[in-house]
């Protein structure tokens, strides 16, 4: 593992998983196949970073419950450097049911994770300044995420933000403060809509002429790096002409790689936490290859099940697409 960390400011999340035959409605009781396992994006995307080789720093607020020596434990494994608030509420959840045709009802309970403080945030300054990468999602309070990347921006520090669930409201501040913003498609006509006024069905972005994508793109981020995820498609990325990047274009697709995908949950997380990754360690290289690998990476982790236990390890990366 060499020096060069990334630091993810975000959630952690107990998931427990009931797939069941069909959906439960007002009133059923069903039984169903049981499994519990670590998730919340934020956790998922450390996971993915420290694994594909990063020196990596988790950010997070967890509950004085079992879920927060679950978090503890977890981080201790991986040799993730966990930086946590502790909370008076419980560590996150989320109640998952899967149906047989990969159709799934969520809810989750922030707890802990709508618990972390701006001040415990500031309290991390040295940390974020000794990033390459601050990268950070929407499941923690907007105020907290702003100022982690009001003190990176202060630092020279890159920042990601993956604002992710689509429905988590990204006030222009923070898009004002995120060098690179890497949407799924919905994520993307989300926020197109809130802060472009152009209202896209998600269905039809990656039908999208390339040109038109790239407008969209600009308008939604005039100053930085879009990135676009389009599940088995892989990704389109629109640079600003002056953004933070090393590339001949200034927009284009990155085909998916080829895999057999049993569980595509945390396939987001993976990609952007390889990304965040891939770009601190290797800041000469093009923005391309980031993206290129970010797309193995997090292909692969859709051939095992779960969300944080799916991320593969940089050495599985390797040899799998050799
Ligand atoms: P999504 O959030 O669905 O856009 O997926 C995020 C990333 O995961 C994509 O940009 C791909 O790199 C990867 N991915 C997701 N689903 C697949 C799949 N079925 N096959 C290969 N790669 C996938």
């Amino acid at each position: 593992m060499t020096a060069a960390r990334v630091v993810v400011v975000g959630s952690f999340n107990v998931d427990h998983v009931w797939t069941v035959a069909a959906l439960p409605r007002p009133g059923e009781t069903l039984s169903g196949q049981y499994h519990t396992g670590p998730g919340g994006k934020g956790f998922n995307q450390a996971t993915a970073a420290v694994r594909a080789g990063a020196a990596t720093t988790f950010v997070c607020a967890l509950g004085e419950d079992l879920g927060g020596q679950l978090a503890r434990a977890l981080a201790t494994a991986d040799g993730l450097d966990l930086r946590e608030h502790s909370s008076q509420a419980p560590t996150g959840t989320a109640g998952i049911y899967v149906d047989h045709d990969g159709r799934n009802s969520i809810v989750i309970g922030p707890g802990a994770n709508a618990d972390l403080p701006v001040d415990f945030v500031q309290s991390q300054r040295d940390v974020i300044h000794g990033a390459h990468v601050l990268l950070a999602q929407l499941e923690s309070p907007l105020a907290s995420i702003e100022t982690a990347f009001a003190i990176a921006r202060e630092g020279g520090v890159r920042t990601m933000l993956n604002p992710a669930p689509a429905d988590a409201r990204v006030p222009a501040s923070l898009l004002a403060l995120s060098d690179v913003i890497t949407p799924n498609e919905s994520e993307f006509c989300a926020q197109l809509e809130r802060h472009v006024g152009e209202r896209v069905d998600a269905s039809i972005v990656a039908t999208q002429g390339d040109d038109t994508l790239h407008a969209w793109c600009r308008r939604l981020l005039p100053h930085g790096t879009v990135v676009v995820t389009l599940g088995a498609a892989g990704c389109f990325v629109s640079h600003a002409e002056n953004a933070l990047h090393r590339d001949a274009q200034t927009h284009y697709r990155v085909p998916g790689a080829k895999v057999q995908p049993q569980d595509t949950t945390g396939a987001g997380d993976a990609f952007n936490g390889a990304l965040a990754a891939s770009w601190a360690l290797r800041p000469e290289a093009a923005f391309a290859d980031h993206l290129h690998y970010a797309n193995r990476y997090a292909a692969l982790s859709t051939e095992s099940a779960g969300a944080a236990a799916s991320m593969p390890r940089e050495v599985d990366v390797r040899k799998r697409f050799s």
